[in-house]
């Protein structure tokens, strides 16, 4: 099968298209780099055309003439995604999101949207519209679309009240078009919607989400100050247990991680300060005060409604947590990469202690807290100091050995990013869906190879060689 991207470039040239070298170069890129793995294997790849669809209509256009010719299709929202989900392993046709960006209808509870709309903008609308906001989002709020959230992503700030992204109820209703010669436009509700959503884009395009809605509130954001990681580990894990305190996020930094990578918090922490980041609802905070006054060992350094005290406020404190902790700390020190953790309920607190005996100085812990199953534990964006390869791999077996689960941010596929196993129903959806393999290929293992022993890192054979 030869790609044909002449063909396909003449047959759409009356759409938005964009071959322009530099900007075909970024739209090509996400936040792959954040991986010193990936950024070895991915850093060359760029697309052969970015084509940006302003209606399903043009969506569908898009891909019957690329699967006319044959030609691979990578879709991108934003580019935020940091396992390399959407580069172009084998060029091809970039699908790009941003002219479909409607808030389409909002009611009570639900909202019904675009897929290129950023998650800010979605905010915004619902906020204006009837003071309510989506229960969660990706760190990257600012920047980040809900399409590639709901692909790409798994949860954020206010997982610790609502969930993942995956739990149902979460997500309502996704509308999908298909990758055939001529594409179907289906829709996805209940436990149907694990065929479509978190795949990367690999067996069909999102062109419509329904997302449920809790109600607004100007949230206080707020850091508080402790001496003892264990102490801050227990806060989090216990505020976010707290019924009556409404939160929307509770994480864990440990020292030095803000004196040394957090440059507007330094000035108020020393290299022994761990530090605990906070979302309350106003209306919370008296009832948050006492729970603090039980606690001695840990102080509040900063409250966004009351900013006296920091001549540089810090900002928005949930840019400090989720993947941004990451990105705060490779910017001051690019020997930094990162792993994620699922450290489950009951043992948790004892997983993460067992971690930190094991790597002192070589892994600092970044932990959320996250609700599963009704039950608060923790997810770890636990900050590596890299070596090695093969370092880092002994690093991810001593976490699977005690128990702690990886979501592997080094491989690129599907399987090793999630469970390590094959997702019959988003394989079974795929087959249906795409059947000539063109959408974001080499991201599923078992499109490709269906036996893979997951025994070493994949690596997809059709990837586009360096020139
Ligand atoms: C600083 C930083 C912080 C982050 N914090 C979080 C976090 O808190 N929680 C979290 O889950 N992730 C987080 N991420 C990862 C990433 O930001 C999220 O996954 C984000 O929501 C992706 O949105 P995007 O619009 O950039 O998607 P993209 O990166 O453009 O795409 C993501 C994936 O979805 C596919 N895709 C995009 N749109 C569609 C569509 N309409 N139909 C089908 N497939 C589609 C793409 O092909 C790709 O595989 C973070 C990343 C960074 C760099």
């Amino acid at each position: 099968m030869t790609p044909n991207i002449d063909a396909a470039k003449a047959a759409l040239s009356h759409l938005e298209i964009d071959d322009n070298p530099t900007s075909l170069k970024a739209k090509s890129r996400d936040f792959f780099w954040y991986s010193p793995v990936l950024k070895a294997r991915l850093d060359h790849l760029v697309g052969d055309f970015v084509v940006s669809p302003r209606s399903e209509a043009e969506v569908i256009e898009v891909l019957r003439v690329c699967y006319a010719h044959d030609v691979p299709v990578t879709t991108r929202g934003a580019g935020t995604g940091n396992y390399g989900q959407a580069m172009p392993l084998a060029g091809g046709c970039i699908l790009h999101l941003k002219n479909m960006a409607a808030v389409k209808e909002i009611h009570p509870g639900r909202v019904i949207v675009e897929p290129g709309c950023l998650l800010k903008d979605l905010d915004t609308a619902c906020i204006a519209d009837s003071q309510q906001e989506i229960r969660m989002f990706s760190s990257t709020w600012a920047t980040a679309t809900i399409g590639g959230f709901i692909a790409g992503g798994s949860g954020g700030v206010g997982s610790c009240t609502w969930g993942s992204l995956r739990d149902l109820g979460n997500i309502l209703r996704l509308r999908v078009v298909t990758m055939e010669e001529e594409p179907r436009v289906l829709e996805f509700t209940g436990q149907e919607l694990a065929r479509v959503s978190h795949a990367y884009g690999t067996n069909g395009i999102i062109t419509e989400v329904e997302v449920p809605l809790a109600p607004a509130y100007d949230w206080v954001h707020l850091f508080v100050a402790t001496d003892d990681f264990a102490e801050a580990a227990l806060f989090a894990q216990d505020i976010a247990n707290e019924d009556g305190i409404l939160i929307k996020l509770a994480t864990v930094f440990e020292a030095p991680t803000a004196h040394e990578y957090f440059t507007r918090v330094k000035p108020h922490v020393t290299a022994e300060t761990n530090l605990i980041g906070l979302m309350v609802a106003p209306h919370a905070m008296d009832a948050f005060q006492t729970f603090l006054a039980r606690r001695p060992g840990c102080r509040l350094i900063y409250r966004s409604d009351d900013e006296s005290g920091w001549d540089r406020s810090p900002g928005l404190v949930f840019e400090y947590g989720w993947n941004h902790t990451t990105l705060r700390a490779l910017k001051v020190d690019p020997s930094i990469t990162y792993l994620q953790v699922r450290y489950g309920f009951p043992d948790h607190l004892e997983k993460i202690e067992q971690i930190r005996a094991a790597f002192p100085g070589e892994l600092l812990q970044h932990l959320e807290a996250l609700r599963e199953n009704g039950k608060v534990m923790f997810a770890g964006l636990t900050l590596v100091k890299f070596t090695t390869e093969e370092r880092l791999d002994e690093i991810i077996r001593h976490h699977e050995d005690i128990g702690a689960m990886i979501f592997n941010p080094h491989r690129y596929t599907l399987e090793e990013g999630g469970r390590q196993t094959v997702d019959d129903r988003q394989l079974a959806f795929k087959r249906e869906a795409d059947p000539k393999g063109l959408l974001n290929p080499g991201k599923m293992i078992a499109w490709d190879d269906p036996n893979w022993a997951f025994d070493r890192m994949y690596s997809y054979p059709n990837i586009k060689a360096a020139e």
